[in-house]
C-alpha cells in the first residue's frame, strides 16, 4: 500500500487545545507594558519594548523547562537607521526554538511583532497597548510553543517574537538574515499581525475565517523565471501559495466552523507585515489576519472623538476567535513539522502526448508521494493519486495542456507536505537553480 496521508487523532486534540486563558494572560501583560515602541525605554523593568522584551524571553524559558529544556532561547539583534528611525537603534527579536530530529536544518517559523504604536510612529512615549496590533500574534505563538514544544518533530520549530515592524520591518528583516546566516532551509513563515478581532468596522461579525494572504509570483524570481513561468503557468503557485492551500485544507479537515479565506495577494492593499522580508529573501511566508478590521482601533492614540471611542485596547480581542486563529497555526505547524519537506526539482513533461510524465527528487524520511492536479482556473487541489516510494510517476489519459500540476511528500505515519508546483516557480528551496527550459 503507499503512503497515503491520514485522518490524525492527534491534530485534532491540539485543535481543541489553545487556552483562552493562557492567550488572555499574555495580552493583558503585554499592555500592561505601557508602550512597546521599538524606540521606547529599554532599561525600565515595567514600561517599554526593554521589559516587553525580557518577559517574553522568561516566558520562553518557562516553557523550556517545562519540557525539560526543548527550547533554545535566543535574541538576535541588529541597529538600523532609517526613515522611520533616524538614530541608529538597535532591533531585538526573542526566539525560541525547538530543533527538529531529522531535518534540524528544515523550519517552520510562527512570528508576530512585539513592538506597537499610537498615531505618530515616532511617538515612543505614549501609551500604545497594541492589544491586537500586534500582542495577538505574539500570544498566538506563545501559545502555539506551549502546546508544540513537548511533541517531536522532524523539522525545526520556530517562535519569534519581533521588533521594529513599525518602523519598516525590522525584525522580520533581522530574523531573515539570521535564517539565511544559519542555513535555515525555511519552508515556511507563518505571520500571524491583526489575528484577535472579530468584529469590522463597519459592524460585521466574521469569527468564522480568518485570511491567509500569499503571494502569486516568488518575490526573487529572475527574469527569465519570469518569462517562462509567463507562458508555462506557475502566476498563482508560489510556494508560499501552495501553503495557504494547505493551511485552507488543514482548516477544513481539522477546524469545524472555521475556514482559511486564502486572498492572492502578498498582504493587505498597501500595507505590508514581517512576512516581506522573508519573501525578498527568497523563502516561503504568508501572512495569516483576521477576516474584519477595525481601524479606530488601529495605530491611534487613545481617546474619544464624536462619540468613536480609539486606541488598541484588550477589551476589542475576541478571546474565542483568537484561540481558532491559535488552533490554525499550531495544527499547520505540528503537519509540516512532522511531514517530510516537499520533493525537490520537481518536473512535467508530456508534449503532444495523452499522458503526463511527472519526475522529482526524493525527500529525506519521505514513505511516498502523492499526485495532485486542478483544473487551470480552480483555486484548490482538485484531485490526487497516491504513487508509493518512486521519482517518477505517469498519469494516464491526463493531458498536460489542460491542468496544473503538482506533487506531495507523505511520511510513514500519514503526514502530508504542501503540494509544490513545477519548475522554479513552485519551488520550496530558497535559491532554486536556474531553470531547466525546453
Ligand atoms: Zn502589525
Amino acid at each position: 500500500m503507499p503512503a497515503e496521508p491520514h485522518e490524525q487523532p492527534a491534530l485534532h486534540l491540539l485543535a481543541a487545545a489553545p487556552s483562552e486563558t493562557e492567550l488572555r494572560a499574555t495580552i493583558a501583560k503585554l499592555v500592561g507594558f505601557g508602550t512597546r515602541h521599538t524606540l521606547s525605554d529599554t532599561r525600565s523593568d515595567t514600561r517599554g519594548i526593554g521589559a516587553a522584551r525580557r518577559w517574553v524571553k522568561a516566558r520562553f524559558e518557562a516553557i523550556s523547562r517545562d519540557c525539560g529544556g526543548c527550547l533554545e532561547v535566543i535574541t538576535p539583534s541588529q541597529t538600523f537607521t532609517g526613515k522611520r528611525m533616524p538614530h541608529p537603534a538597535e532591533v531585538m527579536d526573542v526566539v525560541a526554538i525547538k530543533r527538529g530530529s531529522a531535518d534540524p536544518q528544515r523550519v517552520i517559523a510562527i512570528t508576530g511583532h512585539l513592538d506597537s504604536r499610537v498615531s505618530d510612529v515616532m511617538n515612543a512615549s505614549s501609551d500604545a497597548p497594541g492589544a491586537n496590533d500586534d500582542a495577538s500574534g505574539v500570544a498566538v505563538l506563545i501559545e502555539a510553543a506551549r502546546l508544540l514544544s513537548k511533541q517531536d518533530n522532524r523539522a525545526t520549530l520556530v517562535f519569534a517574537a519581533l521588533s521594529g515592524e513599525e518602523q519598516g520591518l525590522y525584525g522580520g528583516k533581522l530574523l531573515a538574515d539570521y535564517a539565511v546566516a544559519h542555513g535555515w532551509q525555511v519552508e515556511a513563515e507563518l505571520n500571524n499581525d491583526i489575528v484577535g478581532n472579530s468584529r469590522g468596522q463597519n459592524g460585521v461579525r466574521d469569527n468564522t475565517a480568518v485570511r491567509v494572504f500569499s503571494e502569486g509570483t516568488r518575490s526573487n524570481e529572475t527574469l527569465q523565471q519570469a518569462d517562462y513561468r509567463r507562458y508555462h503557468g506557475g502566476e498563482v503557485d508560489s510556494p508560499s501559495r501552495n501553503l495557504a492551500r494547505s493551511m485552507a485544507g488543514l482548516a477544513d479537515q481539522y477546524l469545524p466552523d472555521f475556514r482559511v479565506r486564502m486572498v492572492y495577494r502578498t498582504d493587505r492593499y498597501g500595507r505590508g507585515g514581517d512576512q516581506v522580508p522573508f519573501l525578498e529573501a527568497g523563502y516561503p511566508a504568508v501572512r495569516v489576519t483576521e477576516a474584519q478590521e477595525d481601524y479606530t482601533r488601529q495605530h491611534q492614540d487613545l481617546r474619544t472623538e464624536h462619540g468613536v471611542r480609539y486606541g488598541d485596547t484588550i477589551d476589542g480581542i475576541d478571546f474565542r476567535y483568537l484561540a481558532r486563529v491559535t488552533a490554525l497555526d499550531a495544527i499547520t505547524t505540528a503537519t509540516l513539522g512532522r511531514a517530510p519537506a516537499p520533493p525537490s526539482a520537481m518536473d512535467i513533461h508530456g508534449a503532444l502526448a495523452t499522458d503526463t510524465a511527472l519526475d522529482w527528487h526524493k525527500a529525506p524520511g519521505a514513505a511516498g508521494y502523492r499526485v495532485h492536479w486542478r483544473d487551470t482556473t480552480a483555486p484548490q487541489w482538485q484531485h490526487a493519486q497516491a504513487t508509493g516510494d518512486v521519482d517518477r510517476y505517469v498519469l494516464k489519459d491526463v493531458v498536460i495542456d489542460d491542468w496544473f500540476f503538482g506533487v506531495s511528500s507523505v511520511s510513514s505515519d500519514g503526514y502530508e507536505s504542501p503540494v509544490v508546483f513545477p519548475g522554479d516557480a513552485g519551488s520550496f528551496e530558497r535559491s532554486p537553480p536556474a531553470a531547466t527550459q525546453r
